[in-house]
């Protein structure tokens, strides 16, 4: 017998524990799923339960068994990233040592003021983009103690993004501008998102991250974050996000509909019309006659 050839794909599916599946996790759950199997490759799931003041505790196990019941099973046992913190903090412990994250004192209101004083006003999705108050070369903390740690982005025409998606084609950002350096250690302690998910997928060894194209303009950061570190950069592809009738993102803050496992056919149907599925060059929706009006959008 010979052995079967290494898989070349890894692929995965990072819920936050924060509510149970709507139909928007769907979508991005089941695209990434799809990509894997159609890839041969290996599917993983990983709980992001970092930011745990926003985790519902039972979270998790609910999402494993709507996954369960959908069919969506992953390859390996779930991952936890609170599981994870050393993982994190050799990683912040490198980025120190090469002088690339630094620690930062600032609150929000200095950021504010700091970037008004600048004639910078407006946040970027509520976020202010950091004008370097802390940077060593700035002066660094000035006695004051230290809150997150920062990653720092380039500046002029080397913070200039370019990357591809596989599915929205050429995009780029402009790290200083849009982002500025960015927080890797919450100043409550906790690791932030960017973080975990570089050193996650880097650890898991992901080659390929499908997920919802909210997540796209974080893209970036955090394939800056992966050259900071010297970890490889996965092929991103970033899938389309389900609307509410107001033409707004489905989301488990705007009170999405949990899935249900008895409607888990009918869903899954649902969300393979919304990646454009075809059966014999038809829609699913023409296929199967089903009236994708009626899914529980909101
Ligand atoms: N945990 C993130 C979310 O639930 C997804 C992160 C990712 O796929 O990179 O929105």
């Amino acid at each position: 017998m010979t052995a079967a050839a290494p898989s070349v794909y890894i692929g995965r599916f990072a819920p936050s524990p924060t509510g149970p599946l709507h139909a928007g996790s769907l979508v991005a759950a089941l695209a990434s799923w799809l990509d894997a199997r159609a890839h041969g490759g290996r599917w993983l799931v990983r709980i992001e339960d970092v930011d745990t003041p926003r985790c519902v505790p039972g979270a998790d196990q609910v999402i494993l068994a709507q996954l369960a019941a959908l069919g969506l099973m992953p390859d390996e046992p779930p991952a936890c990233q609170s599981q994870r913190g050393p993982l994190y903090q050799a990683a912040l412990d490198a980025l120190v040592t090469s002088n690339l994250a630094y620690p930062c004192a600032c609150t929000r209101a200095d950021i504010a003021q700091a970037n008004a004083a600048r004639g910078l006003l407006k946040p970027r999705h509520g976020e202010l983009i950091y004008p370097g108050t802390c940077r060593p070369e700035n002066g660094g903390l000035r006695g004051r103690a230290p809150r997150a740690w920062r990653l720092r982005v380039p500046h002029g025409a080397a913070a200039r993004w370019d990357w591809n998606d596989r599915r929205l084609g050429a995009q780029t950002q402009a790290l200083d501008d849009t982002v500025g350096d960015f927080v890797i250690r919450r100043a409550d302690g906790l690791w932030a998102y960017q973080l975990a998910v570089v050193v996650d997928d880097a650890h898991q060894g992901v080659t390929h991250i499908v997920r919802g194209e909210d997540l796209a303009d974080n893209t970036p950061r955090q394939q800056w974050l992966q050259q900071c570190l010297g970890l490889p950069t996965p092929a991103y592809l970033h899938s389309p996000l389900v609307l509410n009738p107001h033409g707004e993102k489905l989301s488990k803050q705007h009170g999405a509909k949990a899935l249900q496992a008895d409607h888990a056919l009918t869903d899954l149907h649902k969300a393979g019309l919304v990646l454009g599925l075809r059966v014999s060059g038809k829609t699913i929706e023409n296929c199967l006659k089903i009236d994708i009006k009626a899914w529980p959008w909101a």
